[in-house]
């Protein structure tokens, strides 16, 4: 099998000498490994690109009798140098490529994920005050977006709307929404701000480029992040134990 896609390199490593085992997003594949032979001497098949943080054009193909992926020539698209230059931005970039290599396996549909991790690197590219939230609205929308849909609108049990809540529930194994009423013993529950799944609700229609110029009150993130983390850890972590 020959291929040839604009991918995402999102680590690298060198085994033997001169080779290198690149992983990557895929806009169509999920996240992948490839293996680069002389990649880190062949200018001519490589110039430079096989870095973390690289937008790059590969050719790479299959053989016959393995199932490895031989990546044959590659080109870059964008190194995204501002973030590279600003500890800050790269910092929240390389968290954001970690949690995706998480979420995403191999195999996966990735092409909504992919464009939501482009979008957010060319905003981070572009705009030299980044919020510090950031990351955390990637990490929400991705994990949302990507196979673990949670239903903030309203109450699983009544469908009463999360506006006319006094309190809500967010139950993370589910991954819905109960009102006070219809909360059942669970030790499996996050008491949240009905406010916060309005915010989530918002972010999940919301792009990037919108994320920069929002001010989001700290119970708020709180609350997001809460939800993430237990979303995360239940669904995705090995290492919860159920
Ligand atoms: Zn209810």
């Amino acid at each position: 099998m020959h291929f040839s896609e604009k991918v995402l390199i999102t680590r690298t490593g060198r085994f033997k000498e001169y080779d290198l085992w690149v992983r990557f997003l895929s806009p169509s594949m999920g996240i992948m490994t490839g293996f680069a032979f002389g990649g880190c001497k062949s200018r001519r098949r490589f110039s430079g690109c096989l870095d973390t943080l690289n937008l790059v054009l590969f050719k790479a193909s299959t053989g016959s009798r393995s199932q490895y992926l031989t990546l044959e020539e590659g080109t870059l698209i964008c190194g995204f140098p501002e973030i590279k230059k600003d500890p800050n931005r790269l910092g929240m970039a390389v968290n954001s490529l970690r949690f995706t290599q998480k979420v995403c396996l191999e195999g996966d549909d990735s092409s909504q994920l992919y464009s939501l991790m482009l979008d957010y690197l060319h905003i981070m590219e572009k705009n030299a005050c980044i919020p510090s939230f950031f990351p955390l609205l990637y990490r929400a929308k991705a994990v949302f977006m990507h196979g673990y849909e949670p239903l903030f609108e309203s109450c699983f049990v009544c469908g009463k709307n999360h506006a006319n809540m006094p309190k809500a529930f967010f139950l993370f194994t589910e991954g819905k929404v109960a009102c006070e009423k219809c909360l059942y013993q669970s030790s499996k529950i996050i008491s949240v701000h009905p406010e916060s799944l309005s915010f989530l609700s918002k972010l999940r229609s919301s792009s990037p480029e919108e994320w920069v110029s929002w001010n989001i009150q700290p119970e708020t993130l709180q609350d997001c992040f809460q939800i993430v983390e237990s979303f995360v850890k239940y669904h995705v972590d090995d290492s919860y134990v159920k």
